[in-house]
């Protein structure tokens, strides 16, 4: 019989540690939940949700999966999205992606990987519905940050057309759903400006953040199909939008 004893040991240091520097800490975070938003994003071990964010446990909601997919008939992200907004009002919904994701990445390639690539199919076609969008970078790491751009938009439209969302803006709820990806090289998250507030909002959202993208691949043909950096392409993207 195998234990993890080291993990429990450190998970008491971790403990006292926290109670030498704030006795009222776990007593505080027993007492209530009452985060302000859900975090949808994937299980990659690179990608915690509250601290990239820098905010403490109880502040953030979070739902995680292979490659951040939000599908209509999984009842355990629907579960998730239906108590954040119904029980705990959160005002916010962000979809996080990140580049680089090895989910996002065995969706396109022809190899089989068994039962995950039922899942994965969700995001093949995404890829087969902008097969011609991400044609210019052909099977380049560049297209992959395309694709996990484009899985997170999609994927967002998906949370705003949940019976769930669409209920909450029929009722006057204060809810908005986000658009985000996180650069696991350096740290930071890249605000695809995917921010819908209402159902009338989310076409709209989609359109301003598909003409971002365009934006983004005329700057790539301009270039030498990419070779930049995602990040100096998305800065010289906003800087003409703003
Ligand atoms: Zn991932």
């Amino acid at each position: 019989m195998k234990r993890l004893t080291e993990l429990l040991e450190k998970n008491r240091e971790w403990a006292d540690k926290i109670n030498q520097e704030d006795p009222l800490f776990f007593e505080t975070l027993a007492q209530q939940q009452a985060p302000e938003y859900l975090w949808i994003g994937c299980s990659d071990s690179r990608v915690p949700a509250n601290e990239i964010v820098d905010m403490l446990p109880g502040e953030l909601f979070v739902h995680r999966n292979v490659a951040n997919v939000v599908v209509h008939t999984d009842m355990n992200c629907l579960s998730v999205i239906q108590y954040a907004v119904e029980v705990l009002k959160v005002k916010h919904i962000m979809v996080v992606g990140h580049y680089g994701c090895g989910g996002v990445a065995a969706s396109i390639e022809q190899e089989a990987h068994g039962l995950i690539d039922n899942w994965l199919r969700n995001i093949r076609r995404v890829f087969q519905k902008h097969s011609d969008f991400l044609s210019v970078w052909d099977h380049s790491h560049q297209q992959l940050d395309r694709l996990c751009e484009l899985n997170v938009i999609e994927q967002s439209v998906n949370v705003c057309e949940t019976t769930i969302v669409q209920q909450a803006w029929e009722n006057g709820q204060d809810l908005t759903v986000h658009g985000w990806i996180y650069g696991l090289s350096d740290g930071l998250v890249n605000d695809l400006e995917f921010n819908a507030s209402g159902i009338a909002e989310v076409e709209e959202q989609y359109q301003l953040a598909m003409s971002k993208m365009n934006k983004l691949r005329e700057l790539a043909e301009a270039s030498d199909k990419g070779q930049q950096s995602p990040r100096s392409l998305w800065d010289k993207v906003k800087s003409i939008f703003n």
